[in-house]
């Protein structure tokens, strides 16, 4: 048995024992004042899901409880990490359209059922209570949030909304606006939040959950009541109103022709949102379409695709202490990053205005990530500015920030040498340098890499470990698991230029300078890639990165690769001469001053080859690094272009999409662009073994 239940059930003197119902999912048990407690503590993992065999389970206990109405009834967790992550993604795959239906029925009547027992129910929510276990919560009277808990609908992130209940409960129980822009966007309720929606009824500390059920079953506890909003909503002429703004801000984020998902959830509130059993009709029926949906598949295998890079971070990395020379953009993310998650962090810098900006930038990641105040203070204890170096004989992994020229790196480097620790690793964060060309300067040859954050680290998820030729498994082991250990999803990759992610990534960037050139607007450029799916347009892509980064960037691959690579364009020479530099001077392409670019342009005019001039050469470098072996698996190059650079996920990531268009189709469509314009549209050879 879980020893948190144990610990913390110590108050109710209750003795929870496997029920000896199916599997023994749920530990169940009466206490001395005859209240049910039904605790989830799901066998063989340490997170609780709520797959179909916990439901029959719960089914079963739900029945017992129906014929034996106990006092009342409680439902937790026994897992240490939160109440339950919802279900189980790994079945959905076998739901055939049919099946979906009647297996949401079986799930609905459970919950049904739960909410319709004549004894209190409640819920005792710690960590997070995230999509059906968010709904299993919703099915209680009660919600008693321990503090930290969360509630958050992330379906529309799989091309689904809820799918147990929660598209009628959530607006039956706040405001209806509310819980429709929860649902729409994915987005976390945190414990306060959460409270002050009316979501959770109380917030407690663990120790007074006790207490607190006791009030709940005692009728001592307040509900929120619904406002004058929810009751307008109930008519279907103010509904409609609210619908058609949800829609255009829907659209802009998630197009209903990419993502039908949250269209068809406004769809469904606003035909039924006044009648349950219509909504909860509407929401099986939906919910099984959905199912179907190539979004949906594909969002499902971006799901599966996260995973697999997180089990290439899982281990023990025996780091404990980072030291980070260069407290940059990069350098002051990095650590603080490392030391949210928990590592000792030293942090230097030439100057010392960088490290003091570095530690108020901590103070933000730290609030943007939600961190509470003992959090935040942990973690900023464990960053340490140390403008003399003094940490780096006592780190465990050195990672350089600093400048990315040779020379000044190989000053960095010699300065290492007998100073540092004898099993510790140097890592470079370099984006455009050679490995192995820098690995000559490095102390120990076998324990350097490359370790590739990309900008924002804090909001970047993947981190590309880069093998030098002479670095040794050991230490791409350590280094993976160490990006585990901070949050990061690690893919290893070979010493290329541009690694993986900037290696596809810049033929995309320079074919919209080059369309610039020819005279197609910017936002016409940044139209047809928003359309193609992709999160951002060249040209606005171009601004945020730094147009003379960008350009540094593409002079050293267009010196390292091949294939050629399009003609750097005069329009951006000219643009970083006169200082405009992109987002970070105010002023790139487009003026930042008035915040980020939306374009949306009338496409009429743009050229017909547009949208594969930019997505195909992004396509043939990919296939170029995994023929190369820089990249391990097309899984791994989806993975990393989804997570580095938010690829069109719908579509499953670029090697999925070349697939699912066909191998041929695009070998074809290359050679039309190659002699339309050159040999930078020349197919990979990479492409044969594809097909
Ligand atoms: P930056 O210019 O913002 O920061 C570099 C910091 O290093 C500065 O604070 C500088 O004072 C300090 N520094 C200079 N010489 C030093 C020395 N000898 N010892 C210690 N500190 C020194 O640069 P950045 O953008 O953070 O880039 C750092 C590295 O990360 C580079 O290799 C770059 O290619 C790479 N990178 C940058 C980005 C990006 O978008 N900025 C993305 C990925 C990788």
């Amino acid at each position: 048995m879980t020893g948190y239940v144990l610990q913390h059930l110590g108050e109710t003197k209750l003795e929870l024992g496997p029920s000896g119902v199916g599997d023994g999912h749920w530990r169940t048990g009466r206490d001395g004042d005859d209240i049910l407690w039904l605790v989830l503590d799901k066998r063989g993992t340490g997170t609780n899901t709520i797959s179909e065999d916990v439901i029959r389970e719960l089914d079963a206990h739900i029945a017992a409880a129906q014929k034996e109405v106990p006092k009342a009834l409680v439902i937790r967790s026994a897992k240490q990490s939160g109440f339950a992550a919802g279900a189980d993604i790994t079945s959905f795959d076998a739901m055939s359209d049919v099946g979906a239906a009647n297996l949401l029925k079986q799930g609905h009547d459970v919950l049904d059922r739960i909410e319709g027992l004549p004894c209190p129910t409640v819920c005792v929510v710690h960590g997070a209570a995230l999509g059906a276990g968010f709904e299993l919560a919703l099915a209680c009277d009660y919600r008693i949030a321990v503090d930290g808990a969360s509630f958050a609908f992330p379906e529309v992130q799989l091309g689904l909304h809820p799918g147990l209940g929660g598209t009628f409960r959530l607006p039956a129980l706040i405001d209806p606006t509310e819980a429709m822009t929860l649902m729409l966007t994915g987005k976390t309720a945190y414990t306060k939040h959460a409270r002050s929606l009316g979501i959770a009824d109380q917030i407690v500390e663990e120790r007074h959950v006790a207490a607190a059920v006791q009030d709940a079953v005692d009728g001592k506890m307040t509900k929120q009541e619904q406002g004058l909003k929810a009751r307008a909503l109930g008519f279907e002429a103010a509904r409609s109103l609210v619908a058609r703004q949800m829609r255009s801000q829907t659209e802009q984020k998630a197009p209903k022709e990419h993502y039908p998902a949250p269209h068809a959830l406004i769809e469904l509130w606003e035909e039924h949102g006044d009648d349950r059993s219509d909504m909860q009709r509407g929401e099986i029926a939906s919910f099984a379409k959905l199912l179907e949906t190539d979004t949906s598949k594909n969002l499902r295998r971006v799901f599966f695709l996260r995973q697999k890079l997180k089990d290439a971070g899982r281990g023990e990395d025996d780091i404990a202490h980072v030291h980070v020379i260069g407290a940059g953009a990069m350098g002051s993310e990095i650590a603080a990053m490392a030391a949210i998650k928990g590592k000792r962090v030293t942090l230097s810098d030439v100057a010392t205005d960088p490290l003091g900006c570095a530690m108020k930038q901590a103070v933000q990641i730290c609030k943007n990530k939600h961190l509470s105040r003992i959090e935040t203070r942990d973690a900023l204890d464990r960053l340490m500015p140390d403008p003399q170096g003094y940490g780096i004989g006592r780190a465990d992994l050195v990672i350089e920030a600093a400048p990315e020229k040779m020379d000044l790196k190989e000053k960095i480097y010699s300065g290492l040498k007998g100073k540092m620790k004898a099993d510790a690793i140097l890592a470079s964060n370099t984006s455009s340098l050679s490995v192995d060309e820098l690995t000559k300067y490095a102390p120990a040859k076998t324990r350097f890499a490359g370790l590739h954050f990309l900008n924002p680290v804090s909001k970047i998820d993947l981190v590309e470990v880069v093998k030098g030729d002479a670095t040794n498994a050991r230490t791409l082991n350590r280094l993976a698991v160490f990006c585990g250990a901070i949050g990061k999803l690690p893919a290893t990759v070979g010493d290329y230029p541009g690694f993986v992610v900037n290696r596809a990534l810049t033929p995309y960037l320079m074919e919209a300078m080059v369309l610039m050139e020819e005279g197609v607007t910017k936002e016409v450029i940044d139209t047809a890639a928003l359309q193609f799916g992709m999160p951002m347009g060249p040209v606005t892509l171009a601004d945020q990165v730094g147009l003379d980064i960008g350009l540094h960037v593409a002079e050293s691959l267009r010196d390292n690769l091949e294939k050629p690579l399009a003609t750097i364009s005069a329009v951006l020479r000219k643009k970083i001469d006169d200082g405009d530099l992109g987002r970070k001077s105010g002023k790139g392409f487009y003026e930042w001053a008035d915040g980020t670019p939306h374009p949306d342009a009338d496409m009429v005019e743009a050229p017909q080859d547009l949208t594969d001039r930019l997505i195909l050469p992004m396509l043939d470098a990919c296939v170029e690094v995994l023929r190369r072996g820089v990249a391990e698996s097309e899984d791994q190059i989806d993975g990393a272009m989804i997570f580095a650079t938010g690829w069109a996920p719908f579509r499953g990531g670029p090697m999925h999409y070349a697939r699912s268009r066909g191998i041929d189709d695009i070998i074809l469509r290359l050679k039309e662009l190659e002699k339309a314009h050159g040999p930078r549209f020349t197919p990979d050879e990479g492409w044969q073994a594809l097909g």
